[in-house]
């Protein structure tokens, strides 16, 4: 059951810190790549400059390892990486399959919504070359009315056409910044990651991530979608809140094991009560070991520290 190739990862955004939703997508896709004998990698996916807030990466990374957990390698930094991702968006352009939008925000909305749709499907207009009299605000990548469809570890067959689903989406915003998907499909290439496990939000991204390793020769990951942490009441859990992280004022040092156990039961894995007060390093220990995917539920849940 080992595999010495697999290589996965953990990827922040350092937006604001740990909370318990990102606890779990640590632990799930440690356990996945570890259990498996496989690497583990940190990226932060700090592209989004303006929002990124000071200090966070160094905290998230203090906390990661206080909580016990050991990346492989040297850690990434997506802001550092800004001319290997321009040379990917020069790739998609010489294929012919990314254009410059001159569409503003609010002329998009406006189709969308005279159409009554929800989610904003951007209609091509720049798709045949920028109509006179607009300015480069984008660029995107065509898509067609072609199934991309994937196995999920976790959900299950995953489909989306993505004409229907989004249409011809953004890679490089106006204002500079690489898009998340670019950056995101570039990395996990570049740096050989075969197993991606994330939150579930990420799930309807990923049809567009695999359209654009496709379309870059890159190899697909595996893909394993962990179920989301909601408030107690079902609600949408408010990252602020429920920060795990040393910024926060956590003293993990003393709660982290519990923390860990807790994440560990909404992984639906089954800690025994000898590991209650147990250090980080020995309960991941035992769950590295013992992890079984299987037992991972499949809708989100709140988690109880
Ligand atoms: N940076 C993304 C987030 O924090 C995760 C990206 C990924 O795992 O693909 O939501």
């Amino acid at each position: 059951e080992t595999n010495q190739n697999i290589i996965g990862r953990f990827a922040p955004s350092p937006t604001g810190p740990l909370h318990l939703g990102s606890l779990v997508a640590a632990l799930g896709s440690y356990l996945f790549a570890k259990h498996s004998d496989g690497r583990w990698l940190l990226r932060i996916e700090d592209l989004d400059l303006p929002r990124v807030v000071p200090g966070i990466a160094d905290d998230m990374q203090d906390t990661l390892e206080i909580l016990g957990f050991q990346w492989d390698g040297e850690v990434l930094f997506q802001s550092r990486r800004t001319e290997v991702y321009q040379a990917a968006l020069e790739e998609l352009i010489n294929r012919g399959v990314a254009y410059s939008c001159g569409c503003t925000r609010s002329e998009i909305a406006k189709i969308s919504s005279a159409e009554g749709t929800e989610d904003v499907i951007y209609p091509g207009f720049c798709r045949d070359g920028l109509p006179p009299g607009k300015v480069e605000r984008a660029y995107r990548v065509k898509v067609y009315d072609e199934v991309v469809s994937f196995a999920d570890g976790i959900m299950g067959r995953y489909s989306q056409v993505l004409s229907a689903s989004c249409g011809d989406f953004v890679i490089q915003r106006a204002d500079g910044p690489f898009a998340y998907h670019l950056a995101v499909v570039v990395d996990d290439a570049e740096s050989g990651v075969n197993q991606v496990v994330r939150g579930a939000d990420l799930l309807s991204s990923t049809p567009r991530q695999i359209y654009l390793q496709r379309l870059l020769g890159y190899p697909t990951p595996s893909y394993a979608h962990l179920p989301l942490v909601t408030a107690p009441g079902g609600a949408k859990l408010s990252k602020r809140d429920n920060a795990v992280s040393l910024a926060a004022g956590l003293d993990l040092r003393k709660d982290g094991g519990g923390l860990l156990l807790a994440a560990l039961r909404f992984l639906g894995q089954q800690p025994p009560p000898s590991l209650t007060g147990a250090s980080c390093y020995e309960i991941l220990d035992w769950a590295i070991t013992r992890f079984d995917p299987s037992l991972i539920p499949h809708v989100s849940a709140p988690l109880i520290p």
